[in-house]
């Protein structure tokens, strides 16, 4: 039997509510679609922690910046579902935007701080579009968990500020970036990197991981950020918009590397932007 899929309030809250008669955990994983392993690996490590997973698929149009972007994502649910069924999702749960935000929506929540920097200062609005998509989806699924990637590290520490800060009762998960073999980070985006491209796309993070290794050796941090700045443009990458060191929870760009800190960037690659991050000092990264 293939997944099921709600694609109304009313339908999810009818079949969480079910579960939570018979006393069943909730867990939800919110997506965008176009489902890939490293989607797949936020499911299984839901389904290892939970009695029940709802996958969200939302293109969320509040969190594009460009109509274009937003047009061009990819949306490609029967596949999406025909790979969530053999891993045994619960549940898929398939808003439209009408759903999502009805006539006279007029409430946007928004987190100071941590969104501000990084991603934040060069996508004015995207992370008030995730905040208020994500406050949504939790109380409407009224989830015990939700999982999140650190590929998309200052999303996360986003949501983590949005949870504690409105008493949402969930756990927030963040789980490991699921690479490509060439250590390109999956993507739904890298779909759209011609065979050139792609073939440059994992210098990335081979850069990133350098720069951390540099920098735990004692190598001057700007001197480490700024060769792998430089070898990024020199192989063919547009341009970088930001390649810093920050501290590990409030994100803030770090001069020395005396704290939990990663590396986060992102790059310009023939007219896809693309983001990754790597940890510097060994870290629990669940905080
Ligand atoms: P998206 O559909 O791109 O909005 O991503 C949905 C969730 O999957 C987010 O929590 C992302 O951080 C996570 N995710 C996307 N790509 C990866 C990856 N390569 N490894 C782990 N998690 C990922």
């Amino acid at each position: 039997m293939s997944v099921p899929i709600a694609r109304t309030v009313d339908e999810l809250k009818r079949t969480v509510a079910e579960w939570r008669s018979k006393g069943e955990s909730i867990a939800v994983v919110p997506t965008m679609g176009a489902l890939h392993a490293g989607h797949l690996s936020l499911v299984q490590a839901a389904l290892d922690t939970a009695d029940r997973v709802i996958v969200t698929l939302f293109v969320n149009p509040k969190q594009f910046n460009s109509a274009a972007d937003l047009a061009a994502y990819p949306r490609t649910e029967k596949e999406d579902a025909a790979k969530l069924t053999p891993l045994g999702a619960h549940l898929l749960y398939c808003p439209d935007g009408e759903e999502m935000y009805p006539a006279g929506f007029a409430t946007t929540v928004s987190v100071s701080g941590v969104s501000e920097g990084l991603c934040g200062a060069y996508r004015p609005g995207h992370f008030d579009g995730v905040a208020t998509v994500v406050a949504k989806l939790l109380m409407q699924t009224d989830a015990d968990f939700a999982f999140f990637g650190e590929k998309d590290f200052q999303q996360l520490q986003v949501v983590r500020r949005l949870v504690a800060d409105l008493d949402i009762p969930v756990a927030i998960i963040g789980c490991p970036t699921v690479r490509e073999e060439d250590g390109l980070a999956m993507s739904s985006r890298n779909l759209r990197l011609s065979a050139s491209e792609r073939a440059i796309a994992p210098i990335l993070a081979r850069q990133l991981f350098q720069a951390a290794d540099r920098i735990v050796a004692g190598e001057p941090i700007a001197q480490c950020l700024n060769r792998a700045r430089s070898c990024i443009l020199e192989q063919g990458f547009q341009s970088v918009e930001y390649l810093e060191l920050c501290d590990e929870y409030k994100l803030i760009p770090l001069v020395k590397a005396d704290q939990p800190a990663r590396i986060l960037s992102a790059v310009w690659l023939g007219g896809i932007r693309l983001i990754d991050n790597v940890i510097v000092t060994k870290t629990e990264t669940s905080k």
